[in-house]
């Protein structure tokens, strides 16, 4: 007798000649989660299972945060023949049940001595007499006692949802600019879950921001890590460009044109890292920068799509998901972040566009680009 984690993947994703891609992919990825606990990852019959592991629940809760991976269920292999067995294990694994159920027997092995009414009959039956909370409802059970004869007997119970999505990787790469912040690092799961690989860009302002806000940039890239499959994150010095744009251009706007300098460099490092998109935790009118007309202004800047997969969230929502993630207490840690270092006193909520061509002109852009991409340090996490 064995003890298996089975694990079930969203259906409607595997229609048609994709299956066997998004099958295997998903494989590598609960593989990568698994890594180090002895466990085996394989399919079967269609199915994937994991095996050969210590620890359930510590396997549990790393294979239900594998993006695709939409419920597992811990399961028992064991031989079929012995039906007395069989039914001992249906037994115990019920045994902390309460409510109703029904005995749900499927067999694929056509020569099995019992077809599958008589096995839910009678397993059904000495489940009954083991267990005075339960009776059978075959029509709307809360609990389902699966008993699948295949090569082997399989029996679980316990369903448990995880996180769904797309694995990552099956939908192509996309670049996130991270900041320190709550927003963008949600922002950023929120794609990969859509099965999209992660290339983190940001931008950093030494001596304005310490060694310390990088530091904990590059700890919320390391627990997005482990959803994501690795991140590379590349760190942008950034404070030529700051410094440039304070002394330049029109306070009021410094602002949108040190966000729209941000989303050029990110565009080139997406273009070298084979990225689709650019992603960002704006929402609208969360702060200055992000009123409809300001967001206009800074996709202004780039022709790679911008995802804002927050647009239309509220605060709250996005601390809510930040908490699940394990994000929010890494994001509170209290380091400043480039975008604060320079604030205006009173930035523009309804920038005009061509004020801020006018103020661009007073800055050497290319050659402050190339500076930048040139001190970019790239960290694997
Ligand atoms: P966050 O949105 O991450 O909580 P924030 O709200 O302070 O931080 P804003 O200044 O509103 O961030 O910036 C909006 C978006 O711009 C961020 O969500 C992020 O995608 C990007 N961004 C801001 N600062 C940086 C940075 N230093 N490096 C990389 N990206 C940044
Ligand atoms: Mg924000």
């Amino acid at each position: 007798m064995q003890e298996l984690l089975l694990v079930r993947y969203g259906e409607i994703f595997l229609k048609g000649l994709n299956r066997p891609y998004f099958i295997r992919s998903l494989i590598r990825k609960i593989r990568y989660a698994v890594r180090g606990m002895g466990a085996e990852v394989w399919i079967h019959d269609g199915r994937i299972f994991v095996r050969g592991f210590s620890d359930l629940d510590e396997v549990i809760a790393r294979v239900t945060k594998v993006f695709g991976v939409h419920s597992v269920s811990p399961a028992l292999e064991m031989p079929k023949e012995d039906f007395d067995a069989i039914c001992d294990q249906a037994i115990k694994m019920s045994m902390d049940l309460k409510g109703t159920f029904k005995v749900n027997a499927r067999r694929s092995d056509k020569r099995y001595p019992m077809d599958s009414p008589a096995i839910n009959e009678e397993v059904g039956y000495r489940i009954l007499q083991a267990n005075p909370d339960l009776k059978v409802d075959v029509h709307n059970p809360e609990h389902l006692v699966n008993i699948e004869i295949r090569d082997m007997a399989y029996l679980y119970v316990k369903v448990i949802p995880a996180v769904g999505g797309m694995p990552v990787g099956t939908n192509g790469n996309a670049t996130l600019l991270l900041s320190g912040g709550i927003d963008s690092p949600v922002a950023g799961w929120m794609i990969a879950k859509r099965g999209v690989q992660i290339n983190a860009v940001h931008f950093h302002s030494y001596p304005y921001t310490s060694d310390r806000a990088k530091e904990k940039v590059l700890d919320l890239a390391r627990k997005l890590s482990f959803s994501c499959c690795g991140i590379k994150v590349h760190v942008v010095p950034f404070t030529e460009i700051q410094m440039q744009i304070h002394e330049k251009c029109p306070e009021e706007y410094t602002t949108l044109i040190m966000r729209r300098y941000m989303m050029r460099i990110a565009e080139r490092i997406a273009r070298q890292e084979g990225c689709e998109a650019l992603i960002t935790g704006e929402s609208i009118g969360q702060v200055a920068s992000q009123t409809m007309t300001a967001l206009g202004t800074t996709d202004d800047a780039v022709s790679m799509p911008v995802f804002r997969p927050l647009i239309g969230f509220d605060k709250s929502e996005i601390i809510e998901v930040a908490r699940k993630i394990g994000t929010l207490e890494i994001s509170e840690l209290p380091f400043e972040d480039c975008c604060t270092v320079f604030t205006p006193r009173h930035p523009a909520t309804h920038p005009k566009m061509e004020k801020i061509l006018e103020g661009e002109k007073h800055l050497d852009g290319e050659a402050l680009i190339q500076r930048a991409l040139e001190g970019v340090e790239v960290i694997r996490v």
